[in-house]
């Protein structure tokens, strides 16, 4: 395997077939066929590696999950249909009837959902921790709690949890600890190196990075994949191979993709710490905020979301949303296109403020996913909307 990321993204490849293509040909097939009874028998008894069935696995999508798990330094994989599918599938195939889950209280919204309204079907309840309370992770740990669950940076509040920290309360009760590592890629974090067992994507973000396909993937130990893996097969929520193959193009440009969104989104952060109209600005690399330490010491760069206050609260927010011109109103994130949400009055308008406030989510807090335009026309339009 080729040791730099750049490399392992763009040379791990299917075997070629016998037409000598460049490119990964695309595997549009359901299944796959055998030699005879005894090829078939050994296939399904899994004395070989090979593809069965496209619910199973399939070439497009192995080249996606090889390339992950390489990024991640992780030892196996599996690719999913959505992100969404990716952490359900991860806690079905692992809890069981009556065990515990600790989460931080800031994840993605259904994944919120998935922890209060589903598990608890089957008498699997969840413990919320918030961001400013991890170093009391300890007290809500008990006897049957089985998976440590975070996302770092968090949405949309751009909080960082220390994964070192984190890794180390896991390791010491002897828990399985989840990361959804979809706000950094693994081009800026691999939460494995921090003690992580597994690391979830949806791949539908950055690693597309330009808003087509919807994807999921969770890698990690042979172990515990090995269950999941099983799950997936049985209960079918597999990747289709084209999505597979869009993403694994996707990968190869992510390392410059993910360069040149962080560097317009400290720009942009840049330029919201010096204008009047904003209480404050969040975005990990700028020294002003609460965790810039941490996010220094595990991230390579501080990821394309930016979060402010705008002065105003809730009505500033929407006269914010409304003066913009260029950038998309859209719930996606991670795309070449620059996207503005105002969560108060949009996507987290149902809940009470203190829930809203639970997960750092203030009256006039404004996310920009920063895209790759250029930055001096993205800029442009922050401005003339925060003046309109
Ligand atoms: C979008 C997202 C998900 C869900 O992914 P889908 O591909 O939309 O199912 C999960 N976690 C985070 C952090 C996300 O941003």
């Amino acid at each position: 395997m080729n040791k730099h990321f750049e490399t392992v993204a763009i040379r791990s490849q299917t075997e070629r077939t016998q037409f000598s293509e460049h490119s990964t040909p695309l595997y549009l097939t359901s299944s796959f066929v055998f030699e005879d009874a005894e090829d078939m028998r050994s296939s399904f008894a899994e004395e070989k590696e090979r593809n069965l069935y496209s619910r199973f696995t399939n070439p497009n999508t192995t080249e996606f999950v090889d390339k992950i798990v390489a990024m991640e330094g992780a030892e196996a994989g599996h690719a999913f249909a959505t992100g969404m599918s990716a952490i359900f599938s991860t806690f079905a195939a692992l809890l069981n009837a009556g065990d515990h889950v600790v989460s931080c209280r800031s994840v993605f919204g259904s994944t919120h959902s998935m922890f209060d309204k589903y598990l608890p079907k089957w008498n699997i309840e969840t413990s919320y921790f918030k961001v400013n309370e991890a170093h009391l992770l300890e007290h809500f740990i008990k006897e049957n709690t089985k998976i440590l669950y975070i996302e770092t940076p968090t949405n949309p509040a751009v909080d960082i949890l220390d994964l070192d920290a984190i890794g180390t309360i896991a390791k010491k009760h002897n828990l399985i600890f989840i990361v959804d590592n979809c706000f950094a890629t693994p081009y800026i974090q691999q939460p494995i190196k921090f003690g992580a067992d597994l690391v979830i994507h949806s791949a539908t973000k950055l690693i597309d990075g330009q808003g087509r396909v919807l994807g999921g993937i969770t890698v990690g130990s042979k172990e515990l994949m090995r269950e999941i893996y099983l799950f997936a097969r049985n209960t079918g929520p597999a990747m289709s191979p084209f999505n597979a193959w869009i993403l694994s193009k996707s990968l190869e440009t992510l390392s410059i993709r993910v360069e040149k969104h962080c560097e317009n989104a400290m720009q942009v952060a840049k330029f919201l710490e010096g204008n009047s109209n904003i209480k404050f600005v969040k975005y990990p690399f700028l020294k002003s905020h609460p965790q810039y330490k941490v996010a220094k010491d595990q991230m390579k760069l501080g990821g394309n979301i930016v979060a402010f206050e705008i002065k105003g609260g809730i009505s500033a927010g929407s006269n914010f949303l409304n003066a913009i011109k260029m950038c998309s109103l859209s719930a996606n994130l991670g795309d070449t296109r620059t996207i503005v949400t105002h969560p108060s009055s949009t996507t987290h308008g149902r809940l009470t403020e203190e829930d809203r406030l639970e997960v750092g989510i203030t009256d006039g807090l404004v996310r920009i996913s920063v895209g790759l335009e250029n930055v001096a026309d993205i800029i442009a339009d922050i401005q003339q909307a925060l003046n309109a």
